[in-house]
């Protein structure tokens, strides 16, 4: 039994970066203003999200680390219009199963100053409890990733910790970028003692000042405020074909790096796409952003913010188990729509 367990939780949490951000959108799903991620040594030793959140109420306690438990979804039907990052219950027992130790310290606005520290064995049951002073919020804290549990996964991520950490600081930006109100510190600790912050956002009212955070001040004055519309035609019903099937609005909100001679630059690994501010895996619509910009005859890459505001009937985000892969209902003719508003936004720009 137990190892069915660990097969399954090991397709949610199959590496660093999907770790954190489960933890992150847990925050996130709390509303949290304030979220810090702590790493040390690069998440090999282990890595932590503390966030001034709702907290966790004490009935959960024994719940929360144990699968399919979820306080999000509340009907079956809340499911086509997900609104909350969570909703399968899933990460925190998937963490129990694949880590050494997952510690929990929490504290609501009504227990506040008394926080509770939560240790979750490897079945997400609650090995020990204690009080503590704390603030509201909490804060989860997972040790060796994989070690014991998952031998192979643990030394290919101790082998490419590097590379891992990497993709992990990229997916932390793409959330720093698009969470506006949010102040998002990202800290490492390294064997020594000495810390390096990779970044941080001051939880400022707009996306253009969180990518200056991140990115530094010479990426805001690259990059143009994009806003395109996309008009995507319904299929007409079979059964109710003398009826207008009308069309789905898609707007795109973001930024695009100015074309140009000397402009513009080598941002491959800053194309960050979202849907409805989701962050996601969408090479197709990547695909499109470099083709339209090769069209001017620029070599390099754009550097690209782009949300994709779908009404919650074109997108199915119950895919892949991560929650990155996302369909678009009728994706070819998003992606031809896509190609004619960015030509016309770029001439725009260009003259
Ligand atoms: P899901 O997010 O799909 O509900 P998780 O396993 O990620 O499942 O989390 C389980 C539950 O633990 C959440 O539904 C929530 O009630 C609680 N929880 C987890 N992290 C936090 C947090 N940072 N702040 C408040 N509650 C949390
Ligand atoms: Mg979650």
């Amino acid at each position: 039994k137990s190892s069915v367990h660990k097969l399954t939780s090991g397709q949610v949490v199959i590496d660093l970066s999907t770790a954190v951000k489960e933890l992150v959108e847990n925050s996130l799903d709390a509303h949290a203003t304030n979220i810090e991620v702590k790493f040390k040594h690069y998440g090999v030793e282990s890595f932590e999200v503390a966030d001034n959140g709702d907290g966790i109420d004490q009935e959960n306690f024994e719940g929360i680390a144990l699968k399919h438990h979820t306080s999000k979804l509340r009907t079956f039907s809340d499911l086509s219009c997900v609104a909350t990052y969570g909703f399968r219950g899933e990460a925190l027992s998937s963490l129990c199963g694949v880590s050494s130790s997952v510690q929990i310290t929490t504290c609501t606005a009504g227990t506040s100053p008394c926080a509770t520290r939560l240790e979750y064995d490897t079945h997400g049951r609650i090995g020990s409890s204690s009080k503590i002073a704390g603030t509201k919020g909490t804060s989860v804290l997972v040790t060796k990733l994989f070690d014991g549990r998952l031998p192979v996964r643990r030394i290919d991520f101790v082998k490419n910790f590097k590379r891992e950490f990497a993709k992990c600081i990229s997916l932390l930006q793409a959330y720093g970028v698009i969470k506006v109100g949010v102040r998002i510190v990202v800290s490492n600790v390294l064997s020594s003692g000495k810390k390096t912050v990779l970044f941080a956002t001051k939880g400022n009212s707009s996306v253009g000042d969180n990518i200056v955070n991140i990115f530094g001040t010479k990426a805001q004055t690259d990059l143009l405020p994009m806003s395109l519309e996309l008009n995507i035609p319904r299929k007409q019903s079979m059964y109710l074909p003398d009826t207008d099937p009308g069309e789905t609005v898609i707007k795109v909100v973001g930024f695009i790096s100015q074309p140009g001679p000397g402009l513009g630059r080598n941002a491959a690994d800053r194309q960050l796409v979202y849907v409805n501010n989701r962050p996601c895996n969408l090479p197709s619509i990547i695909k499109r952003f470099n083709e339209g910009y090769r069209s001017f005859n620029i070599t390099q890459y754009p550097f690209v913010v782009a949300d994709f505001e779908v009404p919650f009937d074109s997108v199915d985000v119950n895919v892949s188990p991560d929650k990155r892969t996302i369909f678009l209902h009728d994706e070819a003719t998003v992606l031809e729509c896509l190609r004619e508003r960015l030509s016309e936004f770029l001439m725009k720009c260009c003259h």
